[in-house]
């Protein structure tokens, strides 16, 4: 028997010739080991970037189609590079684009998602003792025009590859060691871990932290894929990404900052039903999604509601609000976007009730602001001013951290 890997490899480790030799290198030896091997890659560096920097020079407003067609090429540069640098030491590969793949997506371009996928060249391409090589990112719809997944879907294109060939093992090649209790860069105590639950991999990867895709968690999670995320440039294990992980801290397995919020404050709205449907409706018209939500009571009557949306969605949230101002009828609008959100994720949330609180002591001991809460099951999340961003995460990652794995004790 077999054991099938499918093996992603991220930008960086890809970025330059003596990349992608010596991650042929480590494809061959994995070969060697016995293994049957398909390889996902993405584009070379910034290569993505500079492909739509090219598109924006000839047409700002370019047609979504031909950006995909564009963007595409990124990683047929990578994965024919790859087949050649296999060919050189000796191994049999054959690169495949998406859509030679059989990856079939819907057409929503730029953010097309995985419909399905027909394996069955990939398979035949195995048998012949194949290393394959397939082009993330992409997918073909219904038409055989090429689709891209969204940034950082060759996440997705490994992790739905190795549920369609129901691989062994998915392992995500990037340049960190696997996943982290935060931020290594901003959070200089951070810690690897061992194993994370895919429940807690999914919240903070759509938090922000940038080590898998979202969606290529949720299809990990729907396909129980064996998931590891490991280093390219070093031997080192990585993190497993499970169902049921075994819970080094008690309390949280790791905290995300997601710098790409903006808050909005709508004053001094009617104390009434339907306000707030009113409010929400105009947003959800104008396809702008809304975060954390916060109610309060004003004066005379009325109430104060705010809210946070994406950066990018701010400016035209302010405007639908604006535009709206007379059926809507507020007093007075105003926004932010000097915030962050400061979240932290831990399954072992739900049983222990003192996190909230120790998340609220260490602020507090930072001398740190909260303006707005939420939580979930599995999550806690507050938002504050940018500046703090930093200390705040410092501060309570040495609150959940510090101590020694398993001795934290809760002092609500
Ligand atoms: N090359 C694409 C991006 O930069 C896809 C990926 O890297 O996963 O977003
Ligand atoms: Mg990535």
């Amino acid at each position: 028997m077999h054991v099938l890997i499918v093996q992603k490899f991220g930008g960086t480790s890809v970025a330059d010739a003596r990349r992608v030799n010596h991650v042929a290198k480590r494809i061959a030896h994995s070969r060697q080991l016995g293994n049957q091997i398909v390889v996902v890659l993405s584009a070379q560096g910034s290569t993505t970037d500079q492909l739509l920097e090219k598109a924006k020079e000839i047409n700002p407003d370019a047609s979504k189609r031909e950006l995909d067609l564009l963007l595409a090429t990124g990683e047929q540069q990578s994965i024919a590079l790859m087949s050649m640098a296999l060919h050189k030491l000796g191994c049999p590969a054959i690169s495949l684009t998406g859509p030679q793949a059989g990856i079939h997506s819907t057409s929503a371009h730029g953010n097309a998602r995985i419909k399905r996928i027909e394996p069955e060249r990939i398979t035949q391409e195995l048998d012949k003792n194949n290393i394959v090589i397939v082009a993330g990112f992409q997918g073909m719809n219904r038409y055989g025009d090429i689709t891209t997944l969204g940034r950082g879907g060759s996440d997705t294109s490994a992790v739905a590859l190795a549920a369609s060939l129901h691989a062994d093992l998915c392992e995500i090649y990037t340049d960190v060691s696997g996943v982290y209790t935060a931020d290594p860069r901003i959070v200089k105590n951070a810690q690897k871990l061992n194993e994370i639950r895919y429940d807690e991999m999914l919240e903070l990867a759509s938090l922000g932290a940038k080590v898998l895709a979202t969606r290529s968690v949720e299809l990990a999670k729907k396909y129980q894929v064996n998931l590891v995320v490991r280093n390219s440039m070093s031997m080192e294990e990585g993190t497993l990404v499970k169902e049921e992980a075994i819970v080094e801290n008690t309390y949280v397995s790791g905290l995300a900052l997601d710098k790409n919020v903006a808050s909005v404050s709508v004053i001094g709205v009617r104390n009434k039903p339907g306000t707030a449907f009113k409010l929400f409706q105009t947003l959800a018209k104008a396809k702008i999604s809304v975060d954390i939500i916060l109610q309060s009571i004003g004066r005379d009557k009325t109430k104060d509601i705010s809210f946070t949306v994406a950066k990018q969605d701010l400016q035209q949230a302010v405007q639908v609000l604006q535009a709206g101002k007379d059926s809507l009828g507020f007093e007075s609008l105003s926004y932010d976007d000097s915030i962050v959100k400061l979240s932290v994720v831990g399954a072992g949330m739900a049983s222990n009730p003192g996190v909230a609180s120790m998340l609220f002591e260490a602020l507090y001991n930072g001398g740190i602001n909260i303006m707005m809460i939420s939580t979930s099951e599995i999550k806690i999340s507050v938002l504050i001013d940018a500046r703090d961003a930093d200390n705040a995460a410092n501060a309570v990652h040495s609150r959940f951290f510090s101590q020694p794995v398993g001795a934290q004790q809760s002092q609500a």
